[in-house]
């Protein structure tokens, strides 16, 4: 299968490496040019449990070069997913499909509006990696990945995809609904994300104090009921669901977190912030999270 994956920094990589080893003909691109070097002159190297591998794989910092592909994976932060879906269109051949597995909400509309709804592909994945500098990644954690159409439309490359997937290792299982999937990993990055990027603590600090965890006990109730409004029933104990993982993953950073210490732009209009503008259409007061969406965006606004 020709993939091309758009936004080849931690996640774009690692998905690039296990497909390209699998056998796929995958290219990464993206915009970081010193990466992109670094990838094409020494391999992408991947750490694993202390152990670095190099993969050949081929990557491109010409974004406006266009290579038919039959699947497209947009793996930029969301705050970059329109200019991806502009590169996304170019690069499809007639029945290609566009996966998205990018975190908050959003960005698999964003894509249906550059290329056809029924083309777009979303999901969740609980794998991990992070950059640890250019051509080099760590592979962080494993997890299942879950897709589905967007527009709920049945296509026949899905299940190819998924075997595709599943034979570079990458345990992947398709959901009927997958606008459920997308919700409930939202309300975890909801939970977490902002508490932790804006107070500096690690993810498993918001279970030992009383006050950080009715804060994140108030954001989750607020975007369930917005996700109420909008017809997604969330599980009731949501709130213990954002516990379990702040639990689990107890000593990371959050996504969040990193960025706002790396001085890097943020998820939260995808994340706090889609609760905000959610919240809006159906004239819902949100309060914790709209708090919790203008600090995030006073404090990246403010990085020296
Ligand atoms: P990242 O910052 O490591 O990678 C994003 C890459 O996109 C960067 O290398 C950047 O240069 C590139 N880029 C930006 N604009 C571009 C453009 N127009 N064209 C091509 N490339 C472009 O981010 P990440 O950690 O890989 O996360 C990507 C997405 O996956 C985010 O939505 C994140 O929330 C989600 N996610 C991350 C993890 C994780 O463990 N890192 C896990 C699950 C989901």
């Amino acid at each position: 299968m020709d993939i091309t994956i758009i936004g080849a920094g931690a996640m774009g990589s690692l998905f690039g490496s296990l497909l390209a080893q699998s056998g796929q003909n995958v290219l990464l691109m993206d915009i970081w040019e010193d990466h992109v070097n670094a990838i094409n002159s020494q391999g992408l190297g991947v750490e694993s449990d202390g152990k670095t591998d190099r993969i050949n794989i081929p990557a491109s910092s010409n974004i406006q070069k266009s290579r038919k592909s039959d699947l497209v994976i947009i793996f930029v932060k969301s705050t970059q997913t329109e200019k991806a879906a502009v590169q996304a269109l170019k690069c499809l051949n007639d029945n290609g499909l566009v996966l998205t597995l990018q975190n908050g909400m959003g960005n698999a509309d964003k894509i249906a509006q550059k290329v056809h709804p029924d083309k777009v592909i979303a999901g969740t994945t609980s794998h991990g990696a992070t950059i640890l500098g250019p051509g080099l990644i760590r592979h962080a954690g494993i997890g299942p990945t879950l897709i589905g159409m967007w527009s709920g439309k049945n296509n026949t490359g899905l299940a190819n995809i998924k075997n595709v997937f599943c034979n570079a290792g990458i345990d992947t299982t398709i959901e009927d609904n997958i606008h459920l999937i997308i919700w409930k990993k939202l309300i975890i990055n909801v939970g977490i994300n902002a508490i932790t990027a804006l107070t500096g603590i690690k993810n498993g600090k918001i279970i030992d104090s009383p006050p950080t965890g009715e804060l994140v006990r108030a954001a989750v109730k607020e975007a369930c009921d917005v996700a109420l409004a909008h017809g997604i029933k969330l599980p009731d104990d949501s709130a213990e669901q954002v516990f379990a993982i702040a639990k689990a993953t107890g000593p990371n950073r959050s996504s969040m977190g990193q960025d706002v210490d790396h001085k890097r732009p943020t998820e939260i209009d995808a994340i706090n912030g889609a609760i905000v503008s959610l919240a809006r259409e159906k004239k819902i007061p949100v309060p914790v999270n709209q708090t919790l969406t203008a600090l995030v965006q006073t404090l990246q606004e403010n990085y020296k």
